[in-house]
């Protein structure tokens, strides 16, 4: 068999020495080319990336930073960290970058290290209404070491609600504060959690992991001039190779690193490191900035499309990437919709919504992203047509004759839309 485009050529090696594997290689670029990928937080990279990643850089040990290894022979490695660092500067406007976590995770981890001791209080964004797990729920080690504080949306805009974060802060004290979520589809007030933190002391961290990208293309205000320290994913919107990142000020450059190195991570993955160069060389174009824009606009479009078909857009629409749309007028939970979406060819995940009167495994909402349809090329309209099929999909009574002919009809529509744009063209 000829290797597929977008792997290399060291696909033919793969594939007589474990054919299991080749076949997951191949069966996974399938079904990204075969359907709809909704998930707000993934994103398809470029062949440039996926080279870098998939390279001898993986072999290279280089614990310590450029210029300060424990190791011999990281003068080449040495390159791509500083050009990643370089370049993320640049392009972010940022003192100090730490391109070595190994994932948004691990870069939140390292937040805690370098600015809080156990026990200490921290506030942050509560999990149910959009926080991530790293932000103090009690299954990791955020919520087990530090006494998370959260704080909500408002129940009538569900929009933050910025003066129980105030309230809370005087109350608490905490020492650090957390601004940016995974669920939340609103521009957030930079300004007016740096004002809060002012007032009571604390460290402004932004946990950008979502948005970061929006920021890199210049499609939403940048959290830079605000944050003692921002987290960052590069393979959401920045849609880059899966991995972590951190800048702060200058100030905080050394507790940063050594948070990281040594504290919470050993040797640096440096061929992930050389895919991050990669990416923020092409997040910093009009290419890009033409992108974000176009996402944004795009998760717009499809979530008219979706109030339009009778879904509630969560806090009335978005700013972003995402929407979260509640389902409960339509007498369908999250869980169901989402078996219904991926019966029609649709990867999305459901998801609850603020307040939400259903267990977190079944859910009253679905979360939606445009990050990877407009990376294969899909405008508004198209972007509308998928509102539309998302739609007629969660509404379609999989079980029964009619709702599985129309989610088969649905399946078709899908691989027709895919098949004009596609993920990873072929040629
Ligand atoms: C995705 C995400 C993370 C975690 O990133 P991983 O790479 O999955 O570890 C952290 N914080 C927020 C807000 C996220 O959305």
């Amino acid at each position: 068999m000829t290797a597929p485009r977008f792997f290399g050529p060291e696909f033919s090696e793969l594939e007589a020495a474990d054919p299991e594997i080749a076949g997951v290689l191949t069966d996974e670029l399938d079904r990204l080319r075969g359907g709809l990928q909704l998930i707000a937080s993934e994103n398809l990279t470029s062949p440039a990336v996926l080279a870098a990643q998939g390279s001898v850089l993986t072999n290279k040990y280089a614990e310590g930073y450029p210029g300060a290894r424990y190791y011999g022979g990281c003068d080449v490695v040495d390159r791509a960290e500083n050009l990643a660092i370089e370049r993320a500067k640049a392009l972010f406007g940022a003192d100090h970058v730490n391109v070595q976590p190994h994932s948004g995770a691990n870069a939140n981890l390292a937040v805690y290290a370098a600015f809080a001791k156990p026990g200490d209080a921290i506030l942050a964004m509560s999990l149910p209404h959009g926080g991530h797990l790293t932000h103090g729920s009690k299954v990791s080690f955020s919520g087990r070491w530090f006494t998370a504080i959260p704080y909500h949306v408002h129940r009538d805009t569900e929009l933050i609600d910025y003066d129980e974060v105030r309230e809370l802060a005087l109350v608490h004290r905490p020492r650090i504060i957390v601004a940016g979520a995974t669920a939340y589809s609103r521009e957030i007030d930079f300004a007016a959690f740096r004002a809060i933190a002012d007032e009571v002391d604390a460290i402004l961290w932004v946990d950008a992991a979502h948005f970061i990208g929006l920021v890199a293309g210049q499609a939403i205000p940048s959290p830079i001039p605000y944050a003692d320290v921002i987290s960052a994913t590069t393979h959401k919107v920045l849609r880059g190779p899966r991995g972590g990142m951190l800048m702060c000020r200058e100030e905080h450059a050394r507790a940063i690193d050594k948070a990281v190195f040594p504290f919470s991570q050993g040797g640096p993955l440096m061929h992930a490191i050389a895919a991050k160069a990669v990416a923020f060389r092409e997040a910093h174009s009009e290419d890009f900035r033409r992108y974000a824009a176009q996402v944004v606009e795009n998760a717009q479009s499809m979530t008219t499309a979706l109030v339009e078909s009778g879904m509630r857009a969560v806090s009335g629409g978005t700013d972003t990437h995402l929407a979260l749309l509640d389902l409960s007028h339509l007498g369908v939970d999250g869980r169901t919709a989402e078996g219904r979406c991926a019966a029609a060819g649709i990867t999305l995940n459901k998801n609850a919504i603020p307040f939400d009167p259903a267990p977190p495994a079944v859910a009253s909402g679905i979360r939606v992203g445009s990050a990877a349809t407009t990376t294969q090329g899909f405008d508004a309209a198209d972007s509308a047509v998928v509102g539309t099929l998302v739609a007629r999909a969660v509404q379609a009574e999989a079980g029964t004759a009619a709702g599985d002919r129309e989610l088969d009809s649905i399946r078709g529509e899908v691989a027709a839309l895919v098949g004009r744009k596609p993920a990873y063209p072929r040629a």
